[in-house]
């Protein structure tokens, strides 16, 4: 049996970034992953907002990591002729393959331990907390033994199924909460084609066109073509099983202009609010498996890098880094700062959610989208609109108040899901958090 200060399971983006965050902070640390460690996490493209990487404590990416984009970012409705345009964007399109690989790297040196081909396939517990994990590697059991253990392993959520204190507080979520996306890095098949799309679709080089709701509300296809770099990436998402693909074979049938395929993958994504408890004694869960996903389009790399950056916080210098008064300090530090935007956004994400896509246009026709609005939703921030932009809006709702008063009364229920959430409990009391779970999910 070994033994650490803490076992993070799954070294993703999130887990990876945990474990980089927890050894810089002088804890031994042991990361634990089941595939290859060059295998692990996304396999593809994701956009991250800039602030996130500072936030987080990871130094901004480069590239080839960085994958752009080299201009504007286009927001248009179904039909393609309402537009905002956010120049240039706060966000960029991260190659995870090199992100994650950095932050494993970056972890190792930090003096972390990396144990790949490593499955975690059982738990054993005292008393309600976490004590040891049993790993598989090609067949040969052991134990591994530490203070505090993180579940970073995604949808997979393999600590936090098996928490007597966490199974029950973390249901599983509902099939309306569950986008299906997937995301793919093209080559230029044919150079001429790709240039008749840019110009059929009024955008430059190097742009990032994003349709959104052309399959309904929330459900997208975001295009960057770049010449320079010579590539075509394309990512769609929707609600349902499958959309994402649907979307995407879509997109590839009408476009005969796009290339071989050079990576890329696809998965669901939950989209609900955070779970209202992610922590237990002796164990914290980040990233995906907390749902630690910003709900309006589905982004998580960020937010779970930042819960391995307030997790590091909460429990330096502890005695004991996975006692619960410890690991409390993590998840309300989160809870009140990214969660509550999180929360905010999901009301957003309800309201919005079924919309059809002619209801899209006419929302974006009607000048409903407000472009700060719309440029704080891409950096997962929350809106703050000046008065000039805010009197347009209010004009636009005027005008069209079958359309604009869903959105004012979503706008109202935004912010009082935020302030609900600057309420959450600062110590570990169950009837506290009873009565707060009460009132925020009634928001
Ligand atoms: C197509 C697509 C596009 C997306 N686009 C964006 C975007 O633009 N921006 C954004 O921010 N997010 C995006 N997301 C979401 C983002 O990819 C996820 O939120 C993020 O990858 C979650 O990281 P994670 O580390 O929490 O989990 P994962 O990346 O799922 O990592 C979990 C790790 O745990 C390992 N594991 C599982 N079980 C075990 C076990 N028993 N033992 C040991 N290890 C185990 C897995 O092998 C894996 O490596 C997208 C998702 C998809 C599918």
């Amino acid at each position: 049996m070994q033994t650490f200060d803490v076992v993070v399971a799954g070294a993703g983006s999130s887990g990876s970034a945990t474990a980089l965050q927890l050894a810089r902070a002088g804890l031994t640390v042991a990361l634990v992953e089941a595939r290859p460690a060059g295998e692990a996490g996304a396999r593809w493209i994701n956009g991250v907002p800039t602030w996130m990487f500072d936030a987080a404590h990871v130094a901004q990416p480069r590239s080839p990591e960085d994958c752009g984009p080299d201009g504007a970012f286009v927001m248009a409705d179904p039909s393609g002729v309402h537009r905002v345009r956010i120049d240039p964007p706060a966000v960029r399109n991260i190659d995870m393959r090199r992100l994650v690989d950095r932050l494993q790297r970056e972890a190792s040196d930090a003096g972390a331990t990396l144990l790949d081909h490593a499955r975690i396939v059982g738990v054993e517990q005292e008393a309600g907390r976490m004590r040891r994990v049993c790993v598989d590697r090609a067949g040969q059991r052991s134990l591994l033994q530490a203070s505090l253990f993180v579940d970073a392993t995604g949808g997979q959520s393999v600590l936090r199924r098996e928490s007597d204190v966490l199974a029950a507080a973390c249901v599983p979520i509902a099939p309306a909460d569950v986008c299906s996306a997937t995301q793919g890095v093209y080559a230029i098949g044919d150079a001429d084609g790709a240039r008749a799309w840019q110009a059929r679709n009024r955008v430059n080089d190097g742009e990032v066109l994003s349709v959104v709701g052309l399959a309904g509300g929330f459900s997208t296809r975001t295009v960057l073509l770049s010449f320079a770099r010579n590539e075509v990436e394309v990512l769609t998402g929707g609600l349902g099983a499958g959309s994402g693909q649907r979307l995407l074979d879509d997109f590839l049938a009408a476009q005969p202009w796009v290339g071989t395929k050079r990576f890329g993958g696809g998965g669901w994504i939950p989209i609900s609010r955070p779970y209202d408890r992610f922590v237990a004694p002796g164990l914290a869960v980040v990233g995906d498996a907390a749902c630690q996903v910003f709900p309006a389009h589905g982004s998580g790399v960020g937010a779970g890098m930042l819960a391995g950056r307030l997790l590091a916080d909460a429990v330096v210098g502890a005695a004991d880094p996975g006692a619960e008064t410890v690991l409390w300090r993590y998840q309300c530090a989160w809870q009140r700062g990214h969660g509550a935007v999180c929360a905010a956004y999901d009301v957003f994400r309800r309201a919005t959610q079924d919309l059809s896509p002619s209801q899209t246009t006419a929302m974006m026709a009607a000048g409903l989208m407000a472009p700060a609005a719309c440029d704080a939703a891409l950096k997962q921030r929350l809106p703050s609109i000046g008065p000039r932009e805010a009197l347009r809006t209010l004009a636009a709702v005027g005008r069209n108040p079958r359309l604009g008063a869903p959105l004012v009364v979503a706008a109202t229920r935004m912010h009082a899901a935020w302030m609900v959430y600057q309420r959450y409990p600062s110590r570990p009391e169950p009837a506290a958090l009873r009565r707060w779970s009460t009132f925020a999910a009634r928001i």
